[in-house]
């Protein structure tokens, strides 16, 4: 079997994460029987993740879990969490076998499997007669509330849209789960539901499109931050997700409680950051991102600054998009020289493991996935970096390790403590 391969090329690397990655790229299914269990349903908030259509993920009848853990089985695994990425077309399935609920490869009982439980706060009843969930769903195994505050972006009218994103699309197709809100959800809706949700979870998190005008995107988010800080019962870390903003911009954001900040990067190579978000090269400019994204440090702090990156996009290729690495060595040498250097400038880059969308510009474009090699590489050179520049693990994703980690998207954090 492919992985019991990668297993012994990789012995450094856990076999939770080679699982994990695999799982994350292919995708997975579940079964009816799966889907009749109790879980917490995946909230569709931001992009779809889905390698297959939202008609197909639809016509399952029932929304499929946000999470999936995995655990036990033949290889013995430690509790990993996994973001749930649906494709009929996956070798993955999530089924019973006598009665217990598995993780089959290919028909064979791979792990043990939870489904993300229902957060003890999801039902309870909003002003307007919404559910808590509509507006601040629960990611990270139920540890973070997340605020898609915007739910479209503004780079997608003009043509701009970064090639990998769905955002737009993921409203379009499952925007009905949240029928009395349109794309902009209001600021005091959201400060009611993130209060509710501080009972259960450790922490939140306010992101959403882009805004293509520059002060008013901050007077947006700022807005958010605002109304939500000042309601707070309990004082819970705030996670911000927004374009990389001016040093006398953030500065407010920090003063009104934003603990964590994430001006996603995407990508390193200069080449493909331009081509493959051409909003943010013409906004901001890769420069001026980077300039702005290690300032950012001196107001929240080493380890508070984590601009993602969506790990593998740079080996997108496919004729209409012929411009990605084609070797595993190369895009990992690439990635590596931008986390050495925002390490070297104290930032912490974290990772979302790339998520083909059929309705993302790259997925109409017919391009591929990467191997699963690539992540067990970077992740060996991300860890070399983090010693080597002795960098704490990015703030705002809890704890760290294997059998901990409840970050979903990646395997980043479940490789060591
Ligand atoms: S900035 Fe790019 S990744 Fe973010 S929502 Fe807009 S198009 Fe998507």
């Amino acid at each position: 079997m492919q992985l019991l391969k990668l297993m012994e090329g990789y012995p450094d690397i856990p076999k939770e994460v080679i699982v994990k990655e695999d799982v994350l790229l292919k995708g997975l299914s579940f079964s009816d029987s799966a889907l009749s269990q109790s879980y917490q349903e995946k909230a569709y908030y931001l992009f779809t993740f889905d390698p297959d259509n939202p008609e197909k993920v639809k016509s399952r009848g029932r929304v499929i879990p946000q999470e999936i853990m995995i655990y036990g089985g033949p290889l013995n695994l430690r509790n990993t969490v996994i973001q749930s990425r649906h494709s009929l077309s996956s070798p993955y399935r999530v089924d019973l076998v006598e009665g217990e609920l598995y993780l089959l490869l290919n028909d064979e009982p791979l792990a043990r499997v939870k489904l993300a439980p229902k957060p003890s706060y999801y039902g309870r009843t909003l002003s307007n007669g919404m559910r808590v969930e509509e507006v601040a769903p629960a990611i990270y195994w139920g540890e973070t509330a997340d605020v898609t505050a915007f739910r479209i972006c503004e780079y997608w009218n003009v043509n701009q849209q970064c090639k990998f994103c769905d955002i737009n699309e993921n409203f379009k197709s499952w925007g009905y789960l949240r029928d009395k809100l349109g794309a902009v959800v209001p600021p005091d809706l959201v400060a009611e539901a993130v209060e509710l949700s501080s009972s259960s979870v450790k922490r939140y998190l306010i992101t959403g499109g882009a805004i293509r005008d520059y002060k008013k995107e901050v007077e947006f988010y700022l807005n958010y931050v605002r109304r939500t800080e000042e309601s707070l019962s309990r004082d819970i870390p705030l996670r911000l997700n927004v374009q990389a903003l001016r040093r006398e911009d953030l500065e407010k954001f920090y003063e009104l409680g934003v603990d964590y900040y994430h001006p996603n990067l995407e990508v390193w190579d200069e080449r493909l950051f331009s081509l493959l978000s051409p909003g943010k090269e013409r906004n901001v400019g890769r420069e001026e991102w980077l300039r702005r994204t290690v300032e950012a440090v001196k107001i929240f702090g080493v380890g508070n600054v984590s601009p993602n990156f969506v790990a593998g996009v740079e080996m997108a290729y496919s004729d209409a998009f012929p411009y990605g690495f084609r070797r595993v060595e190369d895009a990992v040498k690439s990635t590596s020289q931008g986390i050495e250097y925002l390490m070297s400038k104290d930032v912490t880059p974290k990772f979302d493991t790339w998520g083909l969308e059929p309705r993302s510009w790259l997925g109409m474009s017919g391009a591929k996935a990467p191997p699963v090699e690539y992540y067990l590489e970077l992740y060996r050179s991300y860890l070399e970096l983090k010693k080597k520049y002795g960098m704490p693990w990015p703030g705002g994703l809890g704890e760290a390790g294997p059998g901990v980690s409840k970050v979903p998207a990646s395997g980043f954090m479940d490789v060591s403590n």
